[in-house]
C-alpha cells in the first residue's frame, strides 16, 4: 500500500464527537475517512427535541442536528462512508482496520467514538413509546416533564442521579428497583431516601408503559407478591446502564471494568500512540451531546499534533 493510500485520520463513529472530530480534521487539511458504524448519527438518531445543545435556541430535532453535524463534516472535505469496522490491528505504526464487507484501510490516526448504547427493557411498548415519553437520558428529556408525574426504572447511581435531577423539576418520581436494595452509591441511596418526592418501590418490574401515541400510565408487579397496579405517569425513563460499544478493542486498548476506553486525563489518548477516543465510549459520567462533541474536537487536534510530530503530512 502507497503512502497516498494511507488515510492520515480514520475516525469511527458517527455521533457528536466522531463529527466534531471530522470537522477539525478536515479543517486541518487532514482528510478524514469516517466509518459511520452501524446506527449513522449515533443515539440522537432516537431523540426528539434537543434543547440542550448551545447554538439552537428553539431547540431541533436529533436527526435534524445529526445531519447538520454530517453536512458541516462533509462542506470540509471529510469522505463520510457507511462501514462497521469489525477487527483492528494497532500494533504498527500504520494502523489497520477491517470493515464487515472484508476490506482493509490503513490509517496512521485513528479516533474512536463508537459511543455507549443505552440498556433498555425491551418491552414492545417501551419500543413503541421511545421518544415519546420514554427516554434513557433524564437530563436531555426531563424539561418536557417539568411539574408532572413521572417513572424511573433502575437502582445504581445512574438512577440516582437521574431520580435526583428529575425530582427538581418533576411533582413526584416513582422509581422502580427491582432488589430489595440499591446498586447506588450509599450517599446516592441516602439522598434519594430522603428526598420526598421520590417514591420507591422494591421487588418491582415493569410490565407495560400504557399509552397510544404519548405515555400516560405504567403498569408494574411487585415480583413477590405477584401484586400488579397501574400509576398515571407522563414519562417513563430507563436508567439502567450503558454498553460502551467497545468489544472490537478487548485485549488491544485499556479499558475500564464497564469497558469503557481509558484516556489519559486531560486528552484524548488510549495506551496506544496515534490512537484516540471522544465521546461516550470513554465517558461514563457527562454523557452529553455537548460534552461529546468537546472531546471530539481534542481527539482531532490530539491527531493532528501527532501527525505533526511524527513528520506525517
Ligand atoms: P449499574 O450497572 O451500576 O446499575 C444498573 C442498575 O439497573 C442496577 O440497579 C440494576 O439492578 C438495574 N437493572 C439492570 N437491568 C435491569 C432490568 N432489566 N430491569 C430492572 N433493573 C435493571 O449502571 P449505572 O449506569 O447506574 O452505573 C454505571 C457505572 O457508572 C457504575 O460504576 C456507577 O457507579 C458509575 N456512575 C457513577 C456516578 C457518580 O459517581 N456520580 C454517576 C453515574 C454512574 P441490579 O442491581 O438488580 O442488577
Amino acid at each position: 500500500m502507497s503512502d497516498n493510500q494511507i488515510v492520515k485520520t480514520l475516525i469511527i463513529g458517527s455521533g457528536p464527537a466522531g463529527y466534531t472530530a471530522a470537522i477539525y480534521a478536515a479543517r486541518a487539511n487532514l482528510k478524514p475517512v469516517m466509518y459511520t458504524g452501524l446506527e449513522p448519527g449515533g443515539q440522537l438518531m432516537q431523540t426528539t427535541d434537543v434543547e440542550n445543545y448551545p447554538g439552537y435556541p428553539t431547540g431541533i430535532l436529533g436527526p435534524e442536528m445529526m445531519e447538520d453535524f454530517k453536512k458541516q463534516a462533509e462542506r470540509f472535505g471529510t469522505d463520510v462512508r457507511f462501514g462497521i469496522v469489525t477487527k483492528v490491528d494497532f500494533s504498527n505504526t500504520v494502523k489497520k482496520v477491517w470493515l464487515d464487507g472484508g476490506e482493509e484501510i490503513h490509517a496512521y490516526t485513528i479516533i474512536i467514538a463508537t459511543g455507549a448504547s443505552a440498556k433498555w427493557l425491551g418491552l414492545e411498548s417501551e419500543k413503541k413509546l421511545n421518544g415519546n415519553g420514554v427516554s434513557a437520558c433524564a437530563v436531555c428529556d426531563g424539561f418536557f416533564f417539568r411539574n408532572q408525574e413521572v417513572a424511573l426504572v433502575g437502582g445504581g447511581d445512574t438512577a440516582c442521579e437521574e431520580a435526583l435531577y428529575l425530582s427538581k423539576l418533576c411533582t413526584m418520581v416513582h422509581m422502580f428497583v427491582r432488589k430489595d436494595h440499591f446498586r447506588a452509591s450509599k450517599i446516592m441511596q441516602d439522598r434519594v431516601l430522603n428526598t420526598k418526592n421520590i417514591k420507591v418501590y422494591w421487588h418491582t418490574e415493569t410490565k407495560e408503559i400504557i399509552g397510544d401515541i404519548v405515555v400516560n400510565a405504567v403498569r408494574i408487579k411487585n415480583i413477590i407478591t405477584g401484586e400488579e397496579q397501574e400509576i398515571p405517569i407522563n414519562g417513563f425513563f430507563v436508567a439502567i446502564g450503558h454498553k460502551p460499544n467497545t468489544d472490537i478493542f478487548k485485549g488491544v486498548l485499556d479499558m475500564d471494568e464497564q469497558g469503557y476506553l481509558i484516556t489519559k486525563t486531560g486528552n484524548t489518548k488510549t495506551n496506544i500512540a496515534g490512537v484516540f477516543a471522544a465521546g461516550d465510549v470513554q465517558d461514563k459520567n457527562y454523557r452529553q451531546a455537548v460534552t461529546a462533541a468537546g472531546t471530539g474536537c481534542m481527539a482531532a487536534l490530539d491527531a493532528e499534533r501527532y501527525l505533526t510530530e511524527h513528520d506525517i503530512h
